[in-house]
């Protein structure tokens, strides 16, 4: 990499954590194939994410970088402009986001992230499991077909399933029961009481008691899915391949009080502080807040902590359709749609050129982003770097902020990029 240099491209950090999806059936390992033909996919281990930019447990490397290799945290402290001007100063000089990508396989547990506030106090009071004393908002916008769950159901819904499921119901009592039916006609705060009661009693039953009733679910399932009944409208089958991956698991039962998504490519959502949410299945890019603050309470072997989570939740039900966050087209740009969920940390653009166009040009911002090329073949021509930098399929770049890039088509293939950035 030539000095002065501020685009080049990455080398990022694979997790093999065991919920991801395992070989060349990860679009994670896909993409790093694709970028690096020396990498061998091993089939048999799980590829679950790749992580582009600086969290210390997975710092990005800068390619070429010559006789002292570094990574790209220790290039933007050396090089604080590089953030833009307004991200250097309200971020400390570093980084504000962790873009990813994930490929699911099996569940990852219910969980929530505080907002600031909270995140100061759980830091302060609990290090151990809230690392950080900062948010983290998340989003996930899908590559393949991406299930998930995603805030609170609609009250009608969730009552149905307690008529439909008596399993759940028999966990949860007649009393909260009839609070969740009573409270529909009572406005906005007597269903947050009332939904909060519901899980509440839900998430701190007796474990003896949920494996006993999962039991008698699960069978009940099993006989009617055996005689060629799928159960769809008590989500049969996904409640057998949860209680598959996570025996015994109060978690299984949350799929009947979140709402349940399933994302097309493109489509996102948005996870702003105190939604409760699960991811289940599929491949997405991800951008979030750097925090690794989670607090979980079910599918998961990790810690969990069942109080903060009932305590945080905002109960607030909506439509599924609701949870969808939905993309703006840029004026500058027909080939740009810009997903800016409302918090300073982070933006995703998407960009989707058809293979007709010869070039591409990548609009200067004033922030340091990193650029995802899904699909298509370019070469990235750019002042500051003395050569033209090859990129494919699943190559990665850092863009320093200001600068400006061009992207020369190398093969009539249409081009599918994301870039994670901050608009401040
Ligand atoms: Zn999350």
């Amino acid at each position: 990499m030539a000095a002065g240099q501020r685009v080049f491209a990455l080398s990022c950090v694979v997790q093999q954590y065991a919920w991801g999806k395992t070989g060349s059936n990860s679009e994670v390992a896909r993409l790093l194939a694709s970028s690096d033909p020396s990498v061998q996919i091993s089939e048999d281990k799980p590829y679950a994410e790749l992580w582009m930019g600086t969290h210390p447990r997975g710092d990005a490397k800068i390619l070429d970088s010559g006789m002292m290799p570094k990574t790209l945290g220790q290039w933007i402290a050396e090089n604080q402009d590089s953030l833009g001007s307004k991200v250097r100063a309200t971020f400390h000089g570093q980084l504000p986001f962790l873009f990813k990508v994930l490929s699911v396989e099996t569940a990852l547990s219910i969980q929530a992230h505080p907002n600031k506030e909270l995140a100061e106090r759980l830091h302060l009071q609990a290090p151990q499991h809230y690392p950080d004393a900062n948010h983290k908002p998340e989003m996930a916008i899908a590559l393949t077909p991406f299930q998930g769950l995603c805030g609170f159901r609609p009250v009608e819904e969730i009552v149905a399933f307690l008529q439909k499921v008596p399993e759940l119901q028999l966990l949860i009592g007649d009393a909260e029961t009839t609070q969740l039916q009573q409270s529909v006609d009572r406005g906005p705060q007597a269903v947050a009481s009332a939904l909060r009661g519901c899980f509440s009693q839900l998430m701190t039953s007796e474990k003896k008691a949920v494996v006993e009733q999962l039991k008698l679910l699960v069978m009940r399932i099993s006989q009617q899915v055996s005689a060629g009944n799928h159960m769809k409208d008590i989500h049969g089958e996904l409640l057998l391949e949860l209680h598959q991956q996570y025996p015994g698991d109060i978690g299984c039962f949350a799929i009947y009080f979140l709402n349940l998504l399933t994302l097309q490519p493109g489509e996102a959502m948005f996870l702003e502080a105190n939604v409760p949410h699960a991811y289940l299945k599929g491949d997405c890019v991800e951008c979030m807040a750097c925090s690794d603050n989670t607090v979980r309470a079910g599918l998961t072997p990790k810690f969990i902590d069942v109080p903060t989570l009932c305590q945080m939740l905002s109960y607030r039900p909506s439509p599924s359709r609701d949870r969808l966050f939905a993309p703006t087209r840029s004026q500058e740009d027909p080939y740009l749609s810009i997903y800016d969920p409302p918090v300073p940390d982070f933006t995703v653009m998407k960009m989707e050129v058809p293979g007709s166009v010869s070039e591409y040009k990548v609009l200067p911002l004033d922030s340091a982003s990193i650029l995802l090329m899904v699909q298509g073949t370019v070469m990235a021509i750019t002042p500051s770097a003395p050569a033209a930098i090859a990129l494919q399929r699943g190559g990665v770049l850092f863009i320093g902020a200001n600068e400006s890039v061009s992207l020369q088509l190398t093969a009539p293939k249409d081009l599918l990029m994301f870039r994670a950035c901050c608009l401040l």
